[in-house]
């Protein structure tokens, strides 16, 4: 029986995951649950699943979390520290499901006790990659990828000699506002970049898909995850997100891998691996699907491409930088306080005034470097903000 930990348990991720163990109660054995607000659905699922310990990221929602497992025999736990130490109970297979940076420090402990970190939260690599590499070589710890398209790239890498890859490319449905006209994105929504043409997904990566911000993390994080360097590192729109990502090789062959838009097969892929099991993923009719379309995004619609281009030049810092200047920027678009083409704007902006203040660090850095970056960025963007406000 694998003993398996769930951070994020209540969003999107979580709940697939969860859904996966409901279907093999005999492989599974869930040591901790955490969450956030969702105090009923954390509660109700540490019940169902029999975990050992229930946390919530929040202190104040900590005898609320207590009230709904009276009785269960489930620990309940708040807070950061709380958080950390659920990843860092022994367990086989951490699952890292929280929503941004939050999702670094839980995902780091998982590393160092030895867990096996299932990676949904793509921020932990955009904002600290080479340190959570170097802390899964030191331990001894395996990293596999949940982001669809990385998980994708694994398997087409399977048993191939990574100095034979000469490209890998990242698929993009293109968002919400693929087809708008591009001076119709200035009057775009939060409702309206909510909605996403085929994936279901938490409100923070479906907005962050319709300005591909969440390609451009996806860019950054596989230039982490496996080491390719940025030029060989491509995106195509693909509206139809059955193609999830391609690898190019010396001898002019391109391994694709093609799937339902469901993150159960590569939440499911991750749980299982290095063996295959069966998933209630639907099987694909090509015939019935007659067409794949594809086509190079245009950087007009997309400048949050242009962005992960730059802080992969930059390096050192610029990932923690570029993340936490996008979240806050995603915010002030929830609140309405910015235009849907203006994230990308601040986040230029971030980039600029904050730069020159890390790049001495840009050669390696620790973790409190990144925590200081991602603290910094977040102040500056609402500067900006409120410099626009103004
Ligand atoms: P959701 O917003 O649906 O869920 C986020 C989870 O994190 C919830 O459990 C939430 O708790 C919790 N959470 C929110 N804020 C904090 C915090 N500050 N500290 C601790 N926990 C917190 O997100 P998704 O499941 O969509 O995405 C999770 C991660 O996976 C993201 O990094 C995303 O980019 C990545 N990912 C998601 C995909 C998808 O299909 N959804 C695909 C590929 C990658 P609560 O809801 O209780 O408040």
């Amino acid at each position: 029986m694998k003993r398996i930990s769930i951070l994020g348990a209540t969003g999107s991720i979580g709940q697939s995951t969860i859904d996966l163990v409901r279907r093999d109660r005999e492989g599974f054995d869930v040591v901790a649950l955490t969450g956030g607000r969702n105090i009923a659905r954390l509660a109700a699922d540490a019940r169902e699943l029999g975990a050992a310990l229930a946390v919530t990221a929040h202190d104040e929602l900590l005898d609320d979390l207590r009230a709904a497992l009276a009785g269960s025999g489930v620990e309940a736990a708040a807070g950061a520290t709380a958080l950390n130490e659920a990843a860092a109970r022994p367990a086989d297979w951490v699952m890292s499901a929280i929503v941004g940076a939050a999702g670094l420090a839980p995902g780091l402990a998982a590393l160092g006790q030895g867990a096996t970190l299932a990676l949904a939260n793509k921020e932990t690599l955009v904002a600290a990659g080479p340190l959570v590499m170097a802390a899964a070589r030191d331990s001894g710890a395996q990293v596999l990828p949940v982001d669809s398209e990385h998980s994708a790239i694994f398997q087409a890498l399977r048993g191939e000699d990574p100095d034979t890859v000469e490209r890998v490319v990242i698929t993009a449905s293109g968002g919400a506002f693929r087809d708008w006209p591009l001076e119709r994105l200035a009057t775009a929504t939060p409702a309206e970049a909510a909605t996403h043409p085929n994936w279901d997904m938490g409100q923070r990566i479906t907005i962050d898909s319709a300005s591909m911000f969440n390609k451009a993390l996806e860019v950054i994080e596989a230039k982490e995850f496996f080491g390719i360097h940025p030029d060989r590192i491509e995106v195509l729109v693909h509206p139809e997100s059955l193609v999830h990502a391609l690898v190019g090789f010396r001898d002019g062959a391109m391994i694709a891998h093609v799937g339902p838009p469901d993150m159960r097969h590569a939440i499911g892929h991750a749980m299982y691996w290095p063996r295959r099991s069966d998933l209630p993923v639907a099987r694909l009719d090509l015939a019935q699907v007659g067409q794949l379309s594809f086509h190079a995004p245009d950087p007009r619609r997309y400048p949050a491409l242009g962005l992960a281009r730059q802080v992969m030049a930059e390096g050192g810092l610029a990932g923690a930088i570029f993340n936490a200047a996008k979240e806050r920027a995603l915010d002030h678009f929830i609140a309405r306080h910015l235009g849907f083409c203006h994230m990308s704007e601040v986040v230029e902006d971030v980039l600029a005034r904050e730069m020159p203040a890390t790049r001495p660090n840009a050669a390696g850095f620790s973790l409190d470097d990144v925590f200081e970056a991602d603290r910094r960025a977040r102040l500056c963007a609402d500067a900006v903000v409120q410099e626009r406000i103004e």
